[in-house]
């Protein structure tokens, strides 16, 4: 229902580092993010957050699986 030709048939996001615009295609190769060095700049932030967290979270839905199994 979008009927501004600027957007048509393209999807745009906004950079979660910068909040850019971001146009979600194949030629955004860091999309969400506008530019590797926002891409990079986030993953060190999530790296450093969950740095003493393990990831867990695929085994734990595996064993909710196997819980209501059994
Ligand atoms: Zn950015």
């Amino acid at each position: 229902m979008t009927t501004d030709p600027a957007t048509d048939n393209i999807t745009t996001v906004n950079c979660p580092n910068c909040a850019a615009n971001v146009r979600w295609e194949s030629a955004s190769a860091f999309r969400p993010f506008c530019s590797a060095r926002c891409q990079q700049l986030d993953f060190g932030e999530w790296a450093r957050e969950s740095y003493s967290i393990p990831a867990s979270a695929g085994p734990d839905m595996l064993d909710i699986d196997a819980e209501a199994d059994f």
